[in-house]
């Protein structure tokens, strides 16, 4: 109790900081054609991409093979390359929030009103299924009619030394530890391994939240092992350019890591479609399970946009093919920019629906990140793990 009491004033202050700064940092990512160079300094150290040689893509792939994305992703043959990607396109995309709140937790409304609203966003935006990711218990499903519930938590970790707590969500397959009464991964209690670890014990996905805000240091956030499925590259009133930084330095560490997206949706209405995910299904209702495997493989993309009156990226897809990575839409997108090792932009397209680029030897990784006409609306793809395939002499 004396938790949550302290926590409120803490989170409207960092809310109104968030608030504030939101606008200046979204426009300059996307004005700027390539992401802030501090950006990029911080991502991997040179010594890195120093040795592109085959021993150092076999030691930065060998780790990765333990995501669950990889072990069921699409592969391609390219010269001394293979390619995998978690997407596989299907029939069917729908729309879920992968990070919102409900009481008793301090986002002060309920989780029927949580899905009501997102379910009620219109036909550009209306979410099918919801995280829902209370602060620390596990909550039922509400049984709202016409949006599956999908249970979650948003676990507080072990304090940091300068006291801030680092936020682990996990994405659960079922309501097994659903009880608003209990705190099934402690409070403040486990570090981010120690957290990811206990949710893929109990079969869970464990995302490091807003990586930008409370996190612990890039070198903290490369250290943990794949137990930590994703981050949140989209993350309410985040900076997903100060997200990506971490993305890209566990990516440049070779550790596989899939990208998710959420509002972090509290009781404000802003933020509704500030993340959500957009997932690849084969029939347009998939069950619970359908949907949790669906996620757990990553065949989906991380997406936001600024508000319900802009349009969102319409259909986005990623395929492996003739040697390459292509990824479209049904959406004219000012730029479609293919990012690799370190952040760094290995191609960009502008006023585009389609562009490709043709992984090198060199290259860990790509990711694809795609920037509506108007600006408003963003999406960005799973990475294609690049690896070396072993040279017959
Ligand atoms: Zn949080
Ligand atoms: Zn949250």
């Amino acid at each position: 109790m004396n938790r949550e009491r302290t926590l409120v004033p803490l989170v409207a202050v960092l809310l109104a900081a968030q608030l504030a700064g939101c606008e200046p940092a979204e426009r300059r990512s996307r004005t700027t054609p390539a992401p802030p160079p501090a950006l990029r300094a911080e991502g991997e150290p040179p010594r890195h991409d120093a040795s592109p040689g085959p021993a150092s893509a076999e030691q930065a792939a060998s780790p990765s093979g333990e995501h669950f994305a990889l072990r069921h992703a699409a592969t391609l043959r390219a010269g001394p390359l293979e390619l995998r990607s978690p997407h596989r396109r299907l029939a069917h995309q729908i729309r879920g929030s992968g990070h919102t709140h409900c009481a008793p937790d301090h986002s002060g409304i309920d989780a029927a009103a949580q899905q009501r609203r997102l379910m009620g966003l219109g036909p550009d935006h209306r979410h099918h299924f919801v995280w829902i990711t209370a602060h620390d218990f596990v909550a039922p499903d509400p049984d709202v009619p016409g949006v599956q519930h999908m249970f979650g938590v948003e676990i507080y970790t072990k304090r940091l030394e300068a006291r801030q707590s680092p936020h682990v969500l996990a994405l659960l397959p079922d309501g097994a530890l659903a009880d608003p009464a209990k705190r099934p991964f402690g409070v403040y209690e486990l570090d981010v391994q120690g957290a990811s670890s206990a949710i893929a014990r109990a079969g869970g996905l464990a995302v490091l939240a807003h990586p930008s805000r409370y996190s612990p240091s890039l070198e903290a956030v490369k250290a943990v092992d794949e137990h930590l499925w994703a981050l949140e590259i989209l993350s309410g009133s985040t900076d997903p350019d100060a997200n990506a930084a971490f993305v890209d330095a566990r990516l440049s560490a070779g550790k596989y890591t899939c990208l998710s997206a959420g509002g972090d949706i509290h009781d404000e209405d802003y933020k509704l479609t500030l993340g959500y995910q957009v997932v690849d299904v084969a029939g347009p209702r998939p069950t619970r399970d359908e949907l949790f495997e669906a996620v757990r493989r990553c065949n989906f993309f991380a997406c936001a946009v600024k508000g319900v009156r802009h349009g969102p990226i319409r259909r986005p897809a990623l395929e492996l093919r003739d040697g390459g990575i292509h990824f479209s839409s049904n959406t004219v997108l000012r730029s479609v920019r293919f990012v690799g090792r370190g952040g760094e932009v290995l191609h960009e397209a502008r006023s585009t629906a389609r562009a490709s680029y043709s992984p090198q030897i060199g290259d860990s990784y790509v990711r694809v990140e795609a920037v509506s006409a108007d600006g408003a609306a963003r999406c960005y793809s799973q990475p294609t793990w690049i690896v070396q395939r072993r040279q017959t002499p």
